[in-house]
């Protein structure tokens, strides 16, 4: 497909993005980490490259509140953008679809591999070192405490963590359960074990045994 195709829709995508925490650098991450993965899953790589150029416009109207679910909205935003970039027609709603499914919050299930090989892109950006920048990241501009030992992580992860390692506990170490594509698994391994680490000297710090 002619890049200037997807040169379009890359420009387009970032006028909506507005926060550190998913800015254009997480989309390229993403966008280039879906592409890996989509070459050894066997999935159509156009579509997953729309997908991941796309997967958060809706993302900053979320954050602030304009919009409940940042998956549904970006379906729409999503549409409009491709059609004008002149995106094939008859793969446009497998596009969509990848966008409605990769939210983690709603535990959404992608069905199609493209689908599939999007949520675990998006998800590999959430773990490891850049994982935990963007989780400090996000909870500084909501004001949250790194860390409050009073405290405990939630048994079960319900969108919203108190402080910003509890975070790590709710949501990052989970992440690498929460894959589809063995290659994601296989990419997950030594990040999830660089966060570990990580919440192992932090807590030494804290405990000033360091
Ligand atoms: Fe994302």
């Amino acid at each position: 497909m002619d890049e200037s195709v997807f040169e379009m829709i890359r420009r387009r995508s970032e006028e909506y993005l507005r926060f550190s925490h998913h800015d254009r650098y997480h989309v390229e991450r993403v966008h280039g980490m879906a592409m890996r993965i989509a070459a050894e899953e066997g999935a159509d790589m156009d579509v997953v490259r729309a997908a991941a150029l796309l997967h958060d416009v809706a993302r900053a109207m979320e954050e602030e509140g304009m919009v409940e679910d940042h998956a549904a909205e970006g379906a729409k935003i999503a549409e409009g953008i491709l059609r004008d970039a002149g995106f094939p027609e008859e793969k446009i709603s497998r596009v969509l679809e990848c966008i409605r499914a990769h939210r983690f919050r709603r535990g959404e299930t992608a069905e199609s591999v493209e689908a599939r090989v999007l949520q675990d892109a998006d998800r590999l950006d959430a773990l490891g070192a850049i994982g935990i920048a963007r989780v400090f990241s996000r909870g500084g501009w909501e004001n949250k405490p790194i860390h409050d030992p009073l405290i405990p992580p939630k048994e079960r992860y319900d969108g919203e963590s108190l402080t910003s390692v509890n975070h790590i506990y709710e949501k990052i170490l989970r992440l690498r359960d929460e894959l589809n594509t063995d290659t994601a698994r296989r990419i997950s391994e030594e990040r999830h074990r660089f966060v570990e680490q990580f919440l192992e000297r932090f807590l030494r710090e804290w405990r000033l045994e360091i």
